[in-house]
């Protein structure tokens, strides 16, 4: 049986902070060994230029030390030498020419340098992910009771349907609702833009990571959702990772966690993982007790080196933020995380930030 329940965590989300083009302050960092660095420039008239290291060093230093003024730094993050990586080159002055590559190491990055340049693209812009950078930990006790009901809805905003048999999956050739792994998931919330998991009120909530809280607040809303929930004020967290390379290259996310009974934690205030946020509930837009979890990225978004965080007005929802990602990646039979680059200038690459046995369970999702 689909669950469709408990609908609609977010409405508003998440505070912020402008995008800083400079270093950040280190501030309960976390730092990961073994990554490689990659770097994409752009010129005014259509120069390009992209490099990466696998041993963890510069290529943007690199690649500046031998070029002419007048760069920017389009992308400048982490990827993995040994795993499997996430490439989208975009070029033209519109962007309209596009390539998506997936594979080992730098494997997918050189066959995207090489199939720009052989065909003398120009502006191009290469964004990379690794597919996994496993630094969270359950938001809860995964020996308690919970079950998951609607999970990251990749088909929303201009790719509002998707062709399921894209991702070798049998369904709907418009599927309004399409999961991680392709799946048509029609029936279930639309445009969710996270994981819903049913558990009783009152289940201690925990940071999946190191951080910061940007965001404890009661968000009141201007009228309740629910008939059977009369609440108007949602109470919610919002915590930012810094996940540290070498050489100050990083790659920043932030998690947001909804419904609460209550919460413990203020902002700017540093937290550990595993640390106690709160308890959860059934606050604000929801029908039922149950934890919304959603992920966003800061860094290395689909149209951008960074993104700004925003509140939402009622009644819009999470949907709209376009640097949404689900933490359990994109990871269909074919195909390629369409919310990465169908839905540009929105989207961003999803990356399994879950560390190994730490992903609540989804279910049938
Ligand atoms: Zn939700």
């Amino acid at each position: 049986m689909q669950n469709k329940f408990w609908a609609l965590a977010m409405a508003g989300a998440i505070a912020a902070v402008s995008a800083a083009a400079t270093p950040l302050p280190a501030r309960a960092d976390i730092n990961v060994s073994g990554m490689g660095n990659y770097c994409s420039l752009t010129w005014p008239g259509g120069g390009w230029s992209f490099a990466s290291m696998p041993d963890g060093g510069d290529p943007c230093g690199w690649l500046i030390a031998q070029s002419q003024p007048g760069y920017t730094i389009q992308r400048k993050g982490l990827y993995s030498p040994n795993g499997l990586n996430n490439v989208v080159v975009r070029c033209n002055a519109t962007g309209s020419w596009v390539g998506i590559y997936r594979g080992i190491g730098n494997g997918p990055l050189t066959a995207a340098f090489n199939s720009a340049n052989k065909e003398k693209q120009t502006s191009c812009i290469f964004t990379v992910a690794p597919a996994a950078l496993p630094v969270f930990t359950s938001p809860f006790s995964l020996g308690a009771a919970y079950s998951h009901g609607t999970g990251f809805d990749f088909a929303r905003g201009t790719i509002a349907t998707l062709d399921v048999s894209q991702f070798g999956q049998p369904g709907s050739h418009a599927a309004n609702t399409v999961d991680w792994k392709g799946r048509d998931r029609t029936g279930y919330i639309n445009d969710h833009a996270g994981h819903d998991w049913g558990m009783p009120q009152g289940t201690p909530i925990r940071a999946v990571a190191d951080g910061v809280v940007i965001s404890a607040r009661d968000w009141a809303m201007p009228k309740p959702c629910f008939a059977n929930n009369p609440s108007k004020v949602q109470k919610e967290v919002s915590i930012r990772h810094v996940v540290r390379g070498s050489k100050g290259y990083y790659e920043q996310f932030v998690t947001y966690y909804a419904h609460l009974s209550s919460y413990q934690v203020a902002e700017g205030q540093k937290v550990v993982q595993g640390q106690l946020l709160g308890l959860s509930g059934m606050t604000g837009c929801a029908s039922a007790p149950h934890l919304h979890f959603g992920t966003l990225r800061e860094t290395n978004t689909a149209n951008n080196r960074f993104e700004t965080l925003h509140f939402y007005p009622w009644p819009q929802h999470s949907d709209g933020n376009s640097f949404v990602v689900d933490a359990w990646s994109f990871d269909a039979p074919k195909g390629f995380d369409p919310w990465a680059y169908r839905a540009y200038p929105a989207g961003a690459l999803s990356i399994t930030l879950w560390k190994n046995g730490q992903a609540p369970s989804v279910g049938t999702w």
